[in-house]
């Protein structure tokens, strides 16, 4: 009976032991999937943080320390034009709520697949022109909170721009990358990141940026052979802390029949104009006595004032006798 007993008790023992390792490991279980999942969201936002940190603060570092002198020699033309890369604050806000453009002819030469020596000749030749010509040009978007009003500036002066777009913006924005294209305007390439240390860090990177972009405009735009096929670097194809790598980069994406285009001209809308009169006075100054323009502003969020001081530019050129080109006239 004692027997018995003890090999009861043994038994329960055993049992019970049993039963709480069985609760040890699902609890166990528990917080690891649970864990995971909390892991797996804080690195997801992280990365996000990540990008919109380290994209502003690494290009106010770029600008302020590893930069200084560009903008004394980054175009074609040795203006002194500093293209500042703090613009893109609020760049995930996602706001679609434009309108659906109807169905209407895609831009003309936008599935040309490599442009070829001659064309990109045409690209680098741009600042020569018998005839007066202006070439607007946007970069950083698109953005919801100026890119469409821009675009109504533009449609309304019947005017065809060019748009530097970056990858970034384009995944957020898609329905205004269609407007753009639906309108007549060209879309070129603007990279990636626009993070200094990441689109120089090699001279294959500018290319991988662009191939990526390409990819995000293909998709968004709904057309898998849409090719931008004009890179603009960031801050400049010239000088600067990376000028080695941007060099031997610029000869990838030729041989790649990718052009690459600056600006001989702008508002300085990124780095210190805030102001309608401060945009003019800038635009003014170095466009003067050229025939042949490109001017550099930028559709970022932060960017309003740009589309507000739009129709004064526009008027501004118009009164000095220049016609209004995009890309599609010279490829
Ligand atoms: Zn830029």
């Amino acid at each position: 009976m004692v027997m018995y007993s003890i090999k009861v008790v043994k038994k329960n023992k055993k049992r019970k032991q049993a039963i709480i390792l069985l609760i040890i490991t699902i609890i166990l279980l528990c917080l690891a999937v649970f864990g995971g999942i909390k892991l797996a969201e804080h690195t997801h936002l992280a990365g996000n943080n990540n990008l919109i940190n380290s994209t502003g603060q690494n290009d106010k570092n770029q600008v302020n320390n590893e930069e200084p002198s560009e903008g004394n020699n980054q175009n074609n033309e040795n203006n002194q034009l500093v293209e500042n890369n703090n613009e893109k604050n609020g760049q995930n806000n996602v706001v679609n709520n434009e309108e659906t453009p109807s169905q209407n002819e895609p831009s003309k030469n936008a599935n040309i697949q490599k442009l070829t020596n001659e064309q990109i000749n045409s690209i680098n030749n741009i600042y020569k022109s018998n005839t007066k010509r202006v070439f607007l040009t946007f970069d950083d978007g698109p953005s919801s909170a100026v890119t469409p009003d821009i675009l109504d500036v533009l449609k309304n002066e019947n005017i065809k721009a060019t748009f530097f777009v970056l990858g970034t913006m384009v995944k957020s924005n898609p329905e205004i990358l269609k407007r753009e294209r639906l309108e007549g305007h060209y879309i070129a390439n603007h990279g990636y990141s626009h993070v200094y240390k990441k689109v120089y860090e090699n001279e294959n990177k500018p290319l991988e940026e662009y191939k990526k972009t390409n990819e995000l405009i293909q998709k968004a735009l709904n057309d898998s052979s849409y090719q931008s096929n004009v890179f603009r670097f960031p801050g400049g194809s010239n000088g600067g802390y990376y000028d080695d790598i941007k060099t031997k980069a610029k000869q990838i994406l030729n041989k790649n029949g990718i052009a690459y285009l600056d600006w001989n001209a702008l508002t300085n809308d990124s780095a210190g104009a805030t102001t309608e009169e401060e945009m003019l006075k800038n635009l003014k100054s170095t466009s003067k006595n050229k025939n042949s323009i490109v001017v550099l502003m930028h559709d970022a969020p932060n960017k309003k004032q740009t589309a507000k001081t739009l129709p004064k530019i526009i008027k501004y050129f118009r009164d000095n006798g220049y016609t209004f080109q995009n890309l599609y006239d010279i490829l």
